[in-house]
């Protein structure tokens, strides 16, 4: 690759993009009041000098305040795969926010037990409980795992990512060994002290750590999702499962992400059998949602445990968890929008998508690769497709990927920030991903030159 001419295409684009975007541009300049310029401090993650400012969002696209209506391949990274603002997730928040009223009274509701009932039906774990995030999903089953086992470490993939998790921010270091993920932000205490660490596809090395007796949980994605798409060798999730029983060890499943193979995710689609599995963004249609599913065992042997505070101090829970508008919406998305035909309809895009990208990687003749997940197709710059996530951050390109990002932004194409990634949702067309696949392909000409 031509580095000089990629800097003034990327040059060149970021200059169109503030032409194009006064608004947005002008809003970003004014901010002074937010922590970065930002409400969140990671929006400042865009492949411009300024973000676009959301005027609005139906379906698969997305409108910002300077007019330009975009193909929505972000989806809020997940939070709105079922695309944004559908109808009957519409009609459940404002039948519980406006016309009965109440979102968040410490009571339960009945539609909670629906959605319990359908993730056991999706997922086959048959006991659930709610939070408003995929992280917290996370940071209470890390708890429970601790606390049912007795052990004090988790295990993860390096380079996987599950929401701020402490616990989660470790990465194989040079020397093998578990170190910080570099930029962890205050980290309480040496994360080699909470949590070991394994390659994705590497059961030798996932067998070591685990020998070592002080892991009560692996907490993985079936598929890494975080850093390009990283699929399981054959055998390998069937290594991980034989391995975390020998050793008795939890197996917890993170579809937040992985949801997009199907109505059950990985764990419905490969049928794996987790100890316990978090997911969150889409199953609230937008609206904060996330939970996590035990196994009957699992939940029958923490609740049988007098000494566990599962109630009031314990640490899992949070006030507005489990609340009414939260359990309606994710009852209205699951029951009527994320639906199995939906997901048939995602996947043949998704597919059609994928071969748009292989082609024009094939008639450019760079090596790249592209990776599916049901819904979720990814491109990576690297063939074949990287194995482990410390493979696949190495060929990271930043400039590349920011010309790629803004190159489709300034052509009304919207892919998701931190990846190269492109999410169908139920209003995604044909069209919408044809209109990628000519511009993806005229991307890779201009940088041929
Ligand atoms: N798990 C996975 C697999 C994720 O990708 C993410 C966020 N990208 C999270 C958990 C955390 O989600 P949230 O930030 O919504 O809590």
């Amino acid at each position: 690759m031509d580095r000089a001419r990629l800097r003034r295409l990327l040059d060149s684009e970021i200059e169109e993009s503030a032409r194009r975007n006064p608004r947005s541009r002008s809003a970003y300049e004014r901010a002074g009041h937010l922590f970065g310029k930002v409400p969140m401090t990671w929006m400042n993650k865009n492949a411009g000098t300024f973000p676009l400012y959301l005027d609005g969002a139906h379906g698969a696209r997305v409108s910002d305040i300077d007019g330009h209506e975009y193909i929505d391949f972000c989806l809020g990274d997940t939070g709105a795969m079922a695309g944004h603002s559908p109808a009957p997730v519409v009609e459940a928040v404002e039948r519980r926010y406006r016309d009965r009223g109440g979102a968040t009274a410490m009571l339960p509701t009945e539609d909670a037990e629906w959605v319990g009932a359908e993730l056991a039906r999706r997922f086959g774990l048959p006991r659930w409980s709610f939070s408003l995030t995929a992280t917290d999903a996370n940071r209470w089953a890390v708890r429970l795992a601790r606390a049912v086992t007795g052990r004090r470490k988790i295990l993860f993939n390096s380079y996987c990512y599950h929401g701020s998790v402490d616990e989660s921010l470790i990465v194989v270091g040079e020397d093998g060994r578990g170190a910080m993920r570099p930029g962890n932000v205050g980290a309480p205490c040496d994360v080699a002290l909470t949590s070991r660490v394994a390659e994705f596809n590497d059961l030798a090395g996932l067998e070591r750590e685990l020998a070592e007796g002080d892991v009560a949980a692996v907490l993985m994605e079936p598929a890494l999702t975080n850093i390009g798409i990283v699929l399981p060798e054959p055998g390998y999730l069937e290594g991980v499962r034989e391995l975390t029983r020998r050793h008795r060890v939890l197996l917890i499943n993170d579809e937040t992400h992985t949801f997009s193979a199907g109505p059950g995710g990985c764990t419905g689609a490969w049928d794996l059998e987790p100890d316990m599995l978090t997911i969150g963004k889409a199953i609230g249609g937008g609206i904060p949602s996330g939970g996590y599913g035990l196994s009957a065992e699992l939940a029958d042997r923490l609740l049988g445990r007098a000494d566990l505070d599962l109630v009031d101090m314990g640490g899992v829970g949070g006030t507005l968890a489990g609340n009414a508008l939260s359990v309606a919406a994710m009852r209205a998305t699951l029951e009527h929008v994320l639906t199995d035909e939906a997901f048939f309809h995602m996947s043949a895009l998704s597919q059609r998508f994928e071969e748009g990208v292989r082609k024009g990687i094939e008639s450019s003749g760079l090596p790249w690769s592209v990776s599916r997940l049901g819904a979720r197709t990814e491109y990576r710059f690297a063939s074949p497709a990287p194995r482990t996530g410390t493979e696949s951050a190495a060929v990271a390109d930043a400039e590349l990927e920011d010309f790629l990002h803004l190159w489709m932004a300034n052509r009304g194409v919207l892919m998701t920030p931190f990846h190269n990634m492109a999410l169908m949702c139920p209003d995604t067309t044909d069209a919408d991903v044809d209109t990628h696949t000519a511009l993806f392909a005229d991307a890779l000409a201009e940088l041929a030159g």
